[in-house]
């Protein structure tokens, strides 16, 4: 009998952890895994925020794959995944590449939902990978370059970000602490600076605690970020965003953190899916396929009461540790339990040394809130590099 063929699609938390729970639990020959990813690096998506306005560096968000996986036991391939072909058992990569599997298991993150606005494609930056943020930091500051060079030009120094659900937060608090560098950097007014933060439904973190929206929301606009709320950005232009009040604000600089769905090659690839999420059953199978599987933000699950998980880091590892078991046992055939995910609870970075967030029925606040952030993020980096990268990119 040939040795079955795994194929990940994928190095992100859900791709990554699957990958390395088989490399630990795998016995030689067992199985031949492959894991395809657009880089040779992974990165810690969960700190995006920073680089993108430029609070910290691209180098420190990113962990170079050669470093956690066992590049004798994982085959790894940098590529492009462009369609995947479950009937036939099969992916193609962009360079025309096509690879066979017995197993597939789908973790291609997600991507900026724009719900049709116009012009948000076109026109806003969003905070997707380590490319896309490098040039949301660099547009930033070559913004104020220019307003020095054309004072008369105040939309350069207008910036507006879409959508104040965690990431558009955790982004206003960083760049509430990159403004003022860049005002002393630059010989800037700091009054001359606007950040509005524009949200469409009648609060901040739709859905979130109460007390702790109004801790963040208070901490922001200390920082010197303008928030409308109950304010939909109907339009994004070249010259900036057309509020459904009416209203225009002149931005050159659109950051749309206004939602994400799953990665659009599970849909064009056939399968069903909801905001580009496929609904999996509770083996994290794609419906028809019981050998593919979907994990992280391509994958939509439910909780008892029938409403969709968010897409989360924490669920996502969440779901690579239980295939990581789950496919060593079907194929070992041995029981396979179906997976149960568990909300630790919810922390966001609010810029420097501010936070907040819930850990199970706890709401914390301030240094409280960093440490335990801290501390979350320092389990994951050990879970996937062990001591020495945990202590290498969380400063304690
Ligand atoms: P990802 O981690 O996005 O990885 C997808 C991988 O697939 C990437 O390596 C990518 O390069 C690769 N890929 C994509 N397309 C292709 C292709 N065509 N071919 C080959 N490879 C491809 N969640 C939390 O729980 N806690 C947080 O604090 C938190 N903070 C966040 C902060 C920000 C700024 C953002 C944007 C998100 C945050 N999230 C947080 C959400 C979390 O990051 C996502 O839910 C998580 O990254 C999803 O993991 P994933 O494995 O599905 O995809
Ligand atoms: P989101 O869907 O959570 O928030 C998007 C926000 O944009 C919503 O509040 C929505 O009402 C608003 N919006 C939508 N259309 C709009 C419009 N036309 N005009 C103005 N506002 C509009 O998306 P996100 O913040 O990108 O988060 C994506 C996922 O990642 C979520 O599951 C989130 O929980 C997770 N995440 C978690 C953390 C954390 O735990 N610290 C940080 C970032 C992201």
């Amino acid at each position: 009998m040939s040795t079955p063929k795994i194929l990940i699609l994928g190095a992100g938390y859900g791709g990554l952890v699957t990958a390395l729970g088989l490399q630990r639990k795998l016995n030689y020959n067992e199985a031949e895994v492959t894991l395809v990813n657009k880089h040779t690096y992974h990165f810690i998506t969960t700190w995006l925020h920073e680089p993108a306005a430029g609070t910290s560096s691209t180098e420190h968000v990113r962990v170079e794959l050669d470093k956690v996986i066992d590049m004798k036991k994982i085959n790894f391939i940098k590529g492009t995944v462009e369609s995947i072909q479950p009937d036939d058992r099969t992916v193609t990569l962009a360079d025309g590449q096509v690879l066979s599997y017995d197993t597939l298991v789908i973790g291609l993150g997600s991507e900026p939902e724009t719900f049709g606005i116009e012009g948000l494609k076109e026109n806003a930056f969003s905070i997707r990978s380590i490319n896309a943020v490098r040039q949301i930091r660099d547009h930033i500051e070559y913004m104020f370059a220019k307003y020095k060079n054309d004072p008369s030009r105040t939309d350069y120094l207008t910036f507006v970000v879409g959508g104040a659900g965690f990431t558009g937060i955790e982004f206003c608090g960083e760049l509430g602490d990159r403004i003022p560098e860049l005002c002393e950097e630059y010989d800037v007014d700091p009054d001359l600076v606007k950040v509005y933060n524009i949200e469409a439904a009648p609060t901040a973190l739709p859905g979130f605690d109460p007390d702790l929206i109004d801790y963040a929301m208070d901490v922001l606009t200390r920082k010197g970020i303008e928030f409308k709320i109950n304010t939909p950005i109907k339009q994004c232009t070249k010259e900036g965003v057309l509020l459904a009040t009416g209203e225009e604000i002149k931005a050159a600089t659109v950051i749309w953190t206004g939602g994400v769905r799953g990665n659009s090659i599970v849909e064009k690839s056939g399968f069903e899916v909801m905001r580009g999420r496929v609904k999996v059953d509770e083996y994290l199978h794609a419906p028809g396929y019981d050998n593919v599987y979907v994990v992280g933000d391509c994958a939509l699950i439910f909780n008892p009461e029938g409403r969709p998980y968010p897409p989360t880091a924490q669920i996502s590892v969440q779901e690579g540790e239980y295939l990581g078991e789950s496919l060593v046992a079907k194929l070992r055939d041995e029981v396979v339990y179906p997976f149960k995910p568990e909300l630790l609870g919810s922390l966001a970075s609010l810029g420097k040394g501010e936070g907040m967030g819930k850990v199970g029925n706890k709401k914390v606040y301030g240094s409280t809130a960093v440490l335990m952030k801290k501390a979350s993020d320092l389990r994951y980096l050990y879970k996937i590099g062990g001591v020495g990268l945990a202590l290498k990119k969380v400063k304690l």
